[in-house]
């Protein structure tokens, strides 16, 4: 079929094919170098609870300032390191980085890294992040991590016993993006997650789409029937703020609250344990 449409026209799909695979290739060079100079950033996104208001946590959200493309976007390039099989490394720095940066932090502020299901597949994923969890101090109940359902679509007993083994650690688990992708509400049942993440794209429409506001009303009320913390993602307004807190969600996050930003913007909420040293080390009244 493709030769009765003309030679040159079989020639042109085949080229840009062929050039799409070439830059996709470079920007696997590209990003294995970032990740090997340790040259990838993270930014941390507040979560904020509707009741009191109160930050009581980031996300911890990877980004790629490439010299330059400028700004490349997780959506473009976690996707890259899954099939390159970078993503162990790329997942590695991200958990290095975040837990040593949070453990600085004033508690119980936490924080929320989210973990590809590659890396969740890792026999040693655990094992690091025990250490990690060891050699910061960084409380167990303080770090959570965030999954898709992605995670527990393929080897269900596996990714499970790795989600249990997880909890023992003391580690809470949020189930991210939910209503997406292939959510089933028997994942519920599976494992006794702390939080749910109601996906932006409901957020986003819950005040002009009846259908999606039934959708966030729906997950609100599976969440509390369970017993977990509900977080709408993607919160962009003051409509869509107070449309979550009639609802009775318990948690927001998004633009409206605030972008995600490099962690010396948020100097102030996380106020920095060796901040706080100094000052008391000068005179503790000063810091009560
Ligand atoms: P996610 O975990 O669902 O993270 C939320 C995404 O929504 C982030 O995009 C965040 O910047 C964006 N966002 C937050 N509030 C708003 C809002 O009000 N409006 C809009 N339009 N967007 C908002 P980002 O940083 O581009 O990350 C995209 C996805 O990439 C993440 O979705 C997550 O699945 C993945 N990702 C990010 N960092 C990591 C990482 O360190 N490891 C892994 N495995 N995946 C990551
Ligand atoms: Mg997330
Ligand atoms: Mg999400
Ligand atoms: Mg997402």
């Amino acid at each position: 079929r493709a030769k009765t449409q003309g030679r040159g026209q079989f020639c042109f799909f085949d080229e840009a094919m062929d050039r799409q695979a070439t830059e996709r290739r470079q920007l696997e060079l590209e990003l294995r170098q970032t990740i090997e100079d340790r040259a990838l950033q993270v930014q941390y996104q507040p979560l904020a609870c509707l009741e009191t208001g109160q930050v009581n946590g980031f996300e911890a959200l990877v980004r790629w300032n490439h010299p330059e493309q400028g700004y490349i976007g997780p959506d473009v390039f976690i996707p890259i390191a899954e099939e390159s099989g970078l993503i162990n490394e790329l997942g590695d720095f991200v958990l290095e980085t975040v837990i040593r940066e949070a453990a600085s932090w004033v508690p119980p502020l936490r924080v929320a890294i989210n973990l590809s299901p590659v890396q969740f597949r890792n026999k040693n994923l655990i094992t690091k992040i025990n250490k990690l969890l060891e050699e910061t101090k960084l409380d167990p109940g303080r770090l959570e991590l965030e999954i898709t359902e992605g995670v527990l679509i393929h080897d269900t007993k596996t990714a499970l016993s790795t989600l249990e083994s997880l909890r023992n650690l003391g580690i809470r688990i949020a189930m991210d993006d939910f209503g997406t992708g292939y959510s089933s509400l028997s994942y519920f049942r599976m494992f006794p997650f702390d939080k749910v993440k109601i996906d932006q794209s409901f957020v986003r429409d819950m005040i002009q789409n009846p259908q999606s506001l039934a959708i966030v009303q729906a997950v609100i009320g599976l969440g509390k029937g369970l017993g977990l913390s509900v977080v709408g993602e993607g919160v962009e307004t003051e409509e869509q703020l107070a449309a979550l807190r009639d609802e009775g969600c318990s948690m927001v996050q998004g633009f409206h609250i605030s972008r995600p930003q490099p962690i010396e913007y948020f100097a102030s909420v996380i106020k920095r344990s060796k901040v706080f040293t100094e000052n008391q080390s000068g005179n503790d009244s000063q810091n009560s």
